[in-house]
């Protein structure tokens, strides 16, 4: 009778269905890559001093967090009146 069960339970182990084969590898080989982003280049404004800076000045280090303003180029921060630092030159390039 037992015997009789064991060959039930490898004949059910032998019919279960096999795991499926390993899909292939459905992502293209050399897939582009994201275009990567050249840095943005920002500076920073002395709301105070109306001096602005380029991202990275040491002059930045002085001012007051409250007092930094984000611009996004060097002629936003002409139009609003800001002057450019004599330390970083914003206009000068990078
Ligand atoms: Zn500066």
């Amino acid at each position: 009778m037992i015997r009789a069960l064991l060959v039930l339970m490898l004949f059910a182990l032998a019919a279960c269905p096999s795991a499926p084969p390993p899909k292939p590898d459905t992502l293209p080989a050399g897939s582009p890559e994201p275009v990567t982003e050249r840095p943005r280049r920002v500076y920073i404004g002395d709301v105070r001093a109306k001096v602005f800076h380029r991202d990275g000045c040491p002059e930045i280090e002085k001012i007051d967090l409250s007092k930094q303003r984000l611009l996004e180029n060097p002629g936003e921060a002409v139009d609003e009146g800001y002057r450019p630092c004599k330390v970083c030159e914003p206009f000068k390039g990078w």
